[in-house]
C-alpha cells in the first residue's frame, strides 16, 4: 500500500472533454491517467458512421490544436483522427477498456476501482464519463432482443427490411432519412405530435417532404408498447387504437443519459429529479473535495445543454482550481441550435 503510485489527477472518460482535461493537466505539469471503458473517444466511435458534426471544426478543437478539414464540419472519422492525434501530440497517458466502478476517498487519496478489481490512486479525480454509454430504455417487453438497438450505425444492414424508429430527435430523423435512401421501409413512432423542435433546421424540410410523399411513415401521438420478434404493437395516445406493425428491426433512438448510479457510487450528490450533480459552477468541484465533473456528465437529463463546444472548456477551469490559479470563466451554457 505504501509504494502505490499516486497520480496527481485521474480522469475517468477519454472523450473530447476528458482528453481536454488530460491536456490541461499535462500542460500544468501534473501527472495524470485517463481511464476509459472503451476505446479512445469511444462515444464518437459509436456514432453513425456517416454522421457530420453540427459544430464547425474549430468549435470542437481541444488543447489549442487546429482541426483542419477541407469542408466546414467534420465527420465521425475526421473527428476520431483528430482526437487521436491530439492525444498523441500531448503524450496523454491512458489505459483503455478499463471500466471504472467506483471512486472512494480516504486520507486525501482517491482510489479508483475498475470492473476487474484493478485499483489506481490519485490526489484528484475528474469524472468525464459523458452520457452515450447509457441509452434511455423504454422498459417495454421485447426491448432486450437482438434485433432491437439503441444505437444506429450504418444503413446497408437494413436495406429491403421494415424498420421501426422510436423517437423524433436528430438521431431519429437522420437515421430515418439515411435508411429511406437505402431501400428501407421506415415508420417513425413518437409520443409527441411532431418531430422535436431541436431537430437541425436543415433536416426539417427534407424529412417533412418525405413524410408528405409517403416515403417515410410517421405515427405521432403514439407509443410502442411491446416489441415482438417481427412486429411492434403501437398504441395511439389520443384514440387508444392499437396497431401491429411489421418490424424486422427496431431502433430505439430516444436519447442517452449520464450514468447516475456511477456518480452516486463515487459519493457525488445528484438532484433526485434532474440527476444533475451538485457542483461548484466555477470550479466544477463536487461536494466531495477534489472530485470534479467535466463535460456532458454534468448535464443530468439535460444532455442537450452540454456538448463538446462548451464542455471542452471545463477542463481549464478544473485544472486552474487544482493549481490554485485564477479560474478560467466558462461561457454560459447555450442551446445547440
Ligand atoms: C450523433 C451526435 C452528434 C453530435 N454532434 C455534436 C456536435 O456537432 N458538436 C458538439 O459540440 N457536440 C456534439 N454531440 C455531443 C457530443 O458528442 C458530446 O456532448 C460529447 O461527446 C461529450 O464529450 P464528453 O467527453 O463529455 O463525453 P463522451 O464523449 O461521451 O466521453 C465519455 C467517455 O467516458 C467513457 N466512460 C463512460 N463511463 C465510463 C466508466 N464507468 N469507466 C470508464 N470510462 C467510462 C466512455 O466510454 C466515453 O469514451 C453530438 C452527439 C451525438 C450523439
Amino acid at each position: 500500500m505504501d509504494n502505490k503510485h499516486i497520480y496527481d489527477v485521474i480522469i475517468v472518460g477519454g472523450g473530447p472533454c476528458g482528453l481536454a482535461a488530460g491536456i490541461e493537466a499535462q500542460k500544468a505539469g501534473l501527472s495524470h491517467l485517463i481511464l476509459d471503458m472503451g476505446s479512445l473517444t469511444e462515444s464518437i466511435r459509436q456514432y453513425p458512421r456517416r454522421m457530420r458534426f453540427f459544430s464547425t471544426a474549430e468549435n470542437i478543437e481541444i488543447g489549442g490544436l487546429p482541426f483542419p478539414i477541407s469542408g466546414v464540419k467534420a465527420g465521425r472519422d475526421e473527428a476520431l483522427q483528430y482526437y487521436r492525434k491530439a492525444a498523441a501530440y500531448y503524450h496523454l497517458n491512458f489505459k483503455l477498456f478499463q471500466k471504472v466502478e467506483t471512486v472512494t476517498k480516504a486520507d486525501d487519496v482517491f482510489t479508483v476501482t475498475t470492473a476487474t478489481g484493478e485499483q489506481f490512486f490519485a490526489s484528484k479525480v475528474i469524472m468525464a464519463t459523458g452520457y452515450f454509454t447509457r441509452p434511455r430504455w423504454l422498459g417495454i417487453p421485447g426491448e432486450e432482443q437482438a434485433h432491437v438497438s439503441h444505437y444506429y450505425d450504418e444503413p446497408f444492414k437494413y436495406s429491403f427490411t421494415n424498420v421501426v424508429i422510436i423517437g423524433a430527435s436528430n438521431s431519429a430523423v437522420e437515421a430515418a432519412l439515411e435508411l429511406y435512401r437505402h431501400d428501407v421501409t421506415i415508420t417513425v413512432v413518437h409520443r409527441g405530435d411532431d418531430f422535436r423542435s431541436t431537430v437541425k433546421y436543415w433536416l426539417i424540410p427534407d424529412v417533412k417532404n418525405r413524410v408528405k410523399e409517403g416515403k417515410i411513415k410517421t405515427m405521432f401521438d403514439s407509443v410502442v408498447t411491446e416489441i415482438g420478434t417481427d412486429t411492434v404493437t403501437v398504441n395511439n395516445l389520443k384514440t387508444g387504437e392499437e396497431t401491429s406493425l411489421p418490424a424486422d428491426f427496431v431502433l430505439v433512438l430516444t436519447g442517452y443519459i449520464p450514468d447516475a448510479d456511477l456518480l452516486r457510487r463515487c459519493g457525488i450528490e445528484l438532484d433526485p429529479v434532474t440527476q444533475v450533480p451538485v457542483y461548484n459552477k466555477e470550479t466544477f468541484e463536487t461536494t466531495v473535495p477534489g472530485l470534479y465533473v467535466c463535460g456532458t456528465v454534468m448535464a443530468g437529463i439535460y444532455t442537450e445543454k452540454v456538448f463538446i463546444e462548451n464542455g471542452r472548456e471545463h477542463a481549464q477551469a478544473i485544472i486552474d482550481h487544482i493549481m490554485g490559479r485564477e479560474i478560467h470563466q466558462v461561457k454560459e451554457l447555450i442551446q445547440r441550435i
